[in-house]
């Protein structure tokens, strides 16, 4: 998938009245309801068994069946005010499609578990979730780029990255569990898993969170020194604008990876599911929210928890910001280490690469593999 131009009326502010936030919409529900009906058709392949559990089937009915409502109804509005009818045509295109395949209460059967399977059901409610509310949060909170649009230059790249490693959560759950019992199985400690679960819950979250981070801080600095391993981290860094949606520029092995190690910690101290469950819970909306375009002052959290503001630090290729800021969820091993860069009213002035990586997708997955020999021993393209 290559990074297509924007379309040309993507730059100028949309204003109500226009018909073409209601287009968008349209067309944003209308390709989410045929993938959300599919995934009702189809859940042996479509879904993910962890998440299945937690679902409350009916009411993801409602909201899909009152969304597509809504959606076909903005359609109709966006094109009796005249906004652009292909996105109109592609909306009510989908949502008509979603009725063929059976709409919001299409019925399915029991069925056994294939062993390979894409999580279109993750992809889907957390576009949903997540785009709703981030693109809300970004226009209603003051924003550190008061002028970007959601539909910055290169969206569509980092849709198209949000896409693929959604759809790639079997593999990643499947990979991590594997690696962590498989290689590390021999650690377990009965003992301390025993005085894991006996501590507080929130003693608890506090202890994951460490757990966790200590393996980011390591891992992200690697990613950072190693010059082969910068190759790979570069696509995270690539992105010139900063928003919800460009947190999800990584390339594939980096989750695959990252994850894997990440999980070991959380796998030998044993923490109960619900710890589990709260932490996966916070990692989501934080990775989200501290990539987001949303400029907030948290006073003396700064020191506690990853602000917005301490990862576009991160993201900065301002020569101050250079290699700080590695943690993801708390500063402590920054602050512990001598990486914290984070001053107190002042955000950066760009980010992105020093040197520029491919533009699609394609070639940023080989951009590891591929190039001068000189550019493998060079580091963060100082
Ligand atoms: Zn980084
Ligand atoms: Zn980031």
């Amino acid at each position: 998938m290559s990074e297509a131009n924007p379309p040309s009326d993507a730059n100028v502010r949309p204003r109500i009245g226009e018909g073409r936030i209601g287009s968008f919409l349209c067309a944003a529900i209308g390709i989410l309801s045929v993938a959300a009906v599919l995934c009702l058709r189809f859940p042996a392949f479509l879904t993910t068994p962890e998440l299945r559990p937690h679902y409350d089937v009916e009411l993801l009915r409602l909201v899909l069946a009152v969304s597509m409502v809504i959606g076909a109804g903005l359609g109709v509005l966006s094109l009796m005010l005249g906004g652009p009818r292909l996105r109109v045509a592609i909306g009510l295109s989908g949502l008509f499609l979603a009725m063929l395949l059976g709409g919001p209460y299409v019925h399915y059967t029991d069925f056994a578990q294939p062993r390979f399977y894409f999580g279109l059901d993750w992809l889907v409610l957390d576009l949903f979730f997540t785009g709703v509310a981030f693109v809300f949060l970004e226009f209603a909170f003051p924003r550190v780029r008061p002028d970007q649009l959601p539909l910055r230059e290169g969206w569509r790249l980092d849709l198209g990255y949000f896409g693929v490693n959604h759809l790639a959560i079997g593999v990643f759950l499947v990979v991590s569990t594997h690696f962590a019992h498989d290689y590390f199985g021999w650690a377990v400690n009965p003992w301390v898993q025993a005085h894991v679960v006996a501590l507080p819950g929130v003693l608890r979250f506090v202890l994951v969170i460490l757990a966790a981070d200590a393996v980011e801080y390591a891992s992200h600095r690697a990613y950072h020194e190693v010059p082969f391993l910068w190759r790979i981290h570069a696509i995270h860094h690539s992105p010139e604008a900063m928003d919800w949606l460009s947190g999800s520029r990584l390339h594939f092995f980096e989750p695959l990876v990252t994850r894997a190690f990440v999980l070991v910690p959380v796998f030998l101290l044993g923490f109960p599911q619900d710890t589990i469950f709260a932490y996966l819970i916070f990692i989501s909306v934080q990775s989200v929210l501290i990539h987001s375009n949303i400029k907030m002052n948290v006073g003396w959290l700064r020191y506690v928890v990853v602000t917005t503001q301490f990862h576009h630090w991160h993201h900065a290729s301002d020569a101050e910001a250079i290699d700080k800021n590695y943690t993801a969820h708390t500063p402590l091993f920054d602050l512990l280490f001598g990486t914290w860069h984070l001053p107190a009213d002042r955000w950066p002035v760009r980010y992105g690469t020093i040197k520029p990586v491919p533009g699609g997708m394609i070639g940023q997955f080989l951009h590891p593999f591929v190039g001068p020999v000189t550019d493998f021993r060079e580091h963060r393209n100082k």
